[in-house]
């Protein structure tokens, strides 16, 4: 008899050649629980997607509501499914005006793809601007928005015409010019450690886009849904995107993303061609109702407010430790540098030994990414950053500078 890591490391497509391979039999709030009972405290909220913890009650109650009705009917657009359009409503009612139409795709990279769709097909335009350092997705588009040619060389030719500027430097702004269809931006870049926007710099690329007619849009996969302290980043930096991508914790562990605009620039995908862009699963009603009540939680409880508390304490608690080099970032999506690899591998297994489960970042192995549900309490953050301490204190050289 195989066991099923086994069988998982047998028959399962594999990502690395060291997956974690925990195996998790159930979930609720913070903790997973593995296959011998184990508890972890789900400090990544795998990732960045159980912002209101795992199978919250009022979401879980409006899958099973839905589940009692109907699954798939037909493909996205064709028939008026409720659930979609009580979303769309209650996004369009909650997000300021150009925002008022939503597409609805099953996952980030969808939603990157239909996004740079829309953006050539109602500029006409061709030429596409990401940041260095970004992530946006494994796709083919949304590795085009990749620079790191470590991870896009292999995959090549990507699409043509996509340019790349710095994040946070005003001066390489001048790049977007009339023939930019585009520009993908992240609020908080992911992958580069949680590296928030400077508000002068996306105001400044807000209002570049303006004068030269290219498409703002905002990557709020991650930083979306309440994980920065609003319910989207962008609010904080007083900007409108042209085209808001939202994925991850909008389904609140449902697959369910969006790519969200206006009307009239929504309309371009329904002639010439029409079925601009199509989807067989795109908004799953059950997906939909998830989401629903998922955004009526977050926008209905203190979880969003509590956010910039919660960010304080975990950096009080972590910022006295001598082996820390820094803790940066926005809201709860933190990230804590070291001064290597090596001792972020260390701390990330001590951890997870203690029942804690951190990462790391893809373009910065020197650091451990916070992102816990929103629902943490300030005890268990508390008892999260004891077991990060002791990770820390137990290290003893080589890994010690
Ligand atoms: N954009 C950002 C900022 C992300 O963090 C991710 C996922 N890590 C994506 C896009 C892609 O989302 P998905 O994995 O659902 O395709």
């Amino acid at each position: 008899m195989f066991s099923h890591k086994q069988l998982f490391l047998k028959h399962l497509a594999q990502t690395t050649n060291s997956p974690l391979a925990l195996e998790i039999v159930k979930a609720n709030g913070i903790h997973l629980i593995d296959s011998n009972g184990k508890r972890y405290i789900d400090l990544i909220s795998g990732i960045g997607v159980s912002n209101t913890g795992h199978r919250p009650k009022r979401v879980i109650n409006a899958i099973r509501k839905q589940l009692g009705k109907y699954l798939h009917t037909m493909v996205y657009g064709e028939y008026v499914q409720i659930p979609q359009v009580k979303l769309g409503k209650l996004l369009a009612d909650y997000l300021p005006e150009g925002l008022d139409t939503s597409y609805f795709v099953n996952s980030g990279s969808e939603a990157i793809e239909g996004a740079l769709k829309l953006a050539k097909r109602s500029t006409g335009r061709k030429k596409i601007i990401a940041m260095k350092n970004a992530y946006h997705g494994s796709t083919h588009g949304a590795l085009s928005l990749m620079d790191n040619p470590y991870f896009s060389e292999a995959y090549q030719p990507l699409l043509p015409n996509v340019e790349f500027i710095s994040f946070n430097k005003l001066e390489e702004l001048s790049q977007i010019d009339q023939q930019t269809a585009c520009v993908v931006v992240e609020p908080v870049q992911g992958e580069a450690g949680y590296l928030p926007a400077e508000k002068a710099w996306i105001q400044a690329l807000r209002n570049k886009c303006s004068e030269t007619g290219a498409l703002l849009i905002l990557d709020e996969i991650q930083s979306g849904m309440g994980r920065t302290g609003s319910m989207f980043a962008f609010e904080a930096y007083d900007i409108v995107p042209d085209i808001l991508c939202v994925a991850k914790a909008f389904g609140a562990g449902l697959p369910l993303g969006a790519f969200i605009s206006s009307d009239e620039r929504m309309k371009t995908l329904s002639y010439e061609p029409i079925l601009g862009h199509i989807t067989t699963f795109g908004g799953h009603p059950l997906s939909c109702a998830a989401a629903y009540e998922n955004f009526k939680l977050l926008s209905s409880s203190e979880l969003i407010s509590a956010v910039e508390e919660k960010e304080k304490l975990f950096k009080n608690l972590l910022g006295n430790i001598s082996m820390i080099k820094n803790i940066s970032g926005k809201g709860l999506m933190l990230k804590i540098g070291f001064a290597n690899e090596d001792q972020v591998q260390a701390v990330i297994a001590y951890c997870l030994e203690h029942g804690l489960i951190i990462d790391w970042f893809l373009y910065d192995a020197a650091a451990l990414r916070i992102a816990p549900p929103l629902t943490m309490t300030l005890k268990e953050i508390k008892h999260a950053c004891k077991i990060i301490t002791a990770a820390c204190e137990k290290l003893t050289p080589p890994y010690q500078t």
